[in-house]
């Protein structure tokens, strides 16, 4: 399959909509597929009302048929199209956080939905993306818009349109390449059906900004690494990992490089995560730097491409720093852990 590719500049100003998308609106109304910049990883988009468009969502990612989608709207009156109930709590959130990277899970209308972006469940997530270019194209497309992560499954989600070409180019009908996302992580998934709402995944709203606007707020314990099966169908998958394997440090720079100078013995091409503070002090085959660990944000915006670099320089084995589990820390340690498959190296059962 031929793959469109527009480029458009979020920055210029058309009144809130970009001629450039009319061809990509076009091919989602025709229920094909197409990739678009949100403000925190490009999402590949299809018609979420058509099984015939979901479908092909799940073939070009290789995505399993259990692990239901996000639906992205552009207006609030699409929400109740497609919500059976809204919840106080999700009406609260929505003026807070929409546009904006936060995901709410609530129970679905019967009929409003193709049953493939469920996988079956009665709650359907829902989310407004704060882009200037994914609200024109939904507009433009006059549908709600079913759009995972736009990566194979399994690997580093996209930050960068090149991403997205490297995983689906010939399988899907088009990219609209917006330029640099800007979080860098993905939605958090909030499921507000429950009385105390549950963080099914962590992502660009924190539980702390959460907890500000409606009080308490549960994790899921499936995120807790206790074993507890996660309840977002797509938390238990293997995912965002590179083709090298990913160890966790736990401990400080000096053992960090022990770590990589063991391996480097061994004759293993060695790569490592550091940040800006700590990459001096670090010496590795391929040294990335992820961001500043005194701006978390800025590791979250570079993650995806720093796990994604390793493997056009061909490393045998990545060691990475960890960060602290508060704020956007806690989406960060999530893809982290799951990139590593919670692999930790620890320094106090080492020395
Ligand atoms: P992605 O589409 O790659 O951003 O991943 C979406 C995440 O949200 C996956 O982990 C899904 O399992 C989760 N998710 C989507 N819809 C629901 C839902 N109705 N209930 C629980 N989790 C959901
Ligand atoms: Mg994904």
């Amino acid at each position: 399959m031929e793959t469109k590719y527009w480029v458009v500049d979020k920055t210029v100003e058309n009144s809130g909509s970009y001629p450039q998308l009319a061809e990509a609106a076009q091919l989602l109304k025709e229920k094909q597929t197409v990739a678009f910049p949100t403000e925190t990883v490009y999402g590949l988009g299809a018609d979420a009302t058509s099984d015939e468009a979901v479908d092909k969502i799940f073939k070009a990612k290789g995505r399993p048929s259990d692990n239901p989608l996000i639906v992205h709207i552009a207006e609030e009156k699409q929400l109740e199209e497609l919500a059976e109930e809204i919840p106080e709590t999700a009406k609260v959130l929505m003026k807070a956080f929409w546009p904006g990277p936060l995901t709410l899970v609530v129970k679905v209308k019967k009929g409003a939905l193709s049953k493939k972006v469920t996988a079956g469940l009665d709650t359907v997530g829902i989310r407004m993306p704060r882009h200037p270019v994914a609200l024109a194209l939904i507009r433009l497309a006059g549908l709600p818009i079913a759009a995972p992560s736009a990566n194979r499954s399994g690997k580093p989600s996209p930050t960068l349109a090149r991403h997205v070409r490297e995983d689906l180019a010939g399988k899907i009908a088009g990219i609209v390449d917006g330029g640099e996302t800007g979080v860098g992580v993905e939605s958090t998934v909030l499921d507000v059906t429950a009385k105390v709402p549950v963080i099914l995944r962590p992502g660009g709203v924190t539980k702390e900004q959460l907890e500000e606007r409606i009080g308490k707020v549960r994790l899921d314990p499936g995120l807790k690494g206790t074993g507890a099966r996660p309840k977002a169908p797509g938390m238990k998958y293997t995912h965002y990992a590179p083709n090298a394997p990913v160890y966790l440090v736990d401990g400080s720079t000096a053992f960090m490089q022990q770590m990589i100078d063991a391996h480097r013995k061994k004759g293993e091409v060695t790569g490592a995560i550091v940040t800006e503070e700590t990459s001096g002090e670090i010496r590795a085959d391929v040294v990335a730097v992820c961001g500043r660990r005194s701006s978390l944000e800025t590791v979250a915006r570079h993650l995806y491409d720093t796990l994604r670099s390793f493997d056009a320089q061909k490393v045998d084995v990545i060691f990475s720093e960890i960060f602290p589990r508060e704020g956007i820390g806690r989406a960060i340690m999530n893809r982290l852990e799951k990139a590593a498959g919670h692999r930790y190296v620890k320094e106090k059962d080492v020395q």
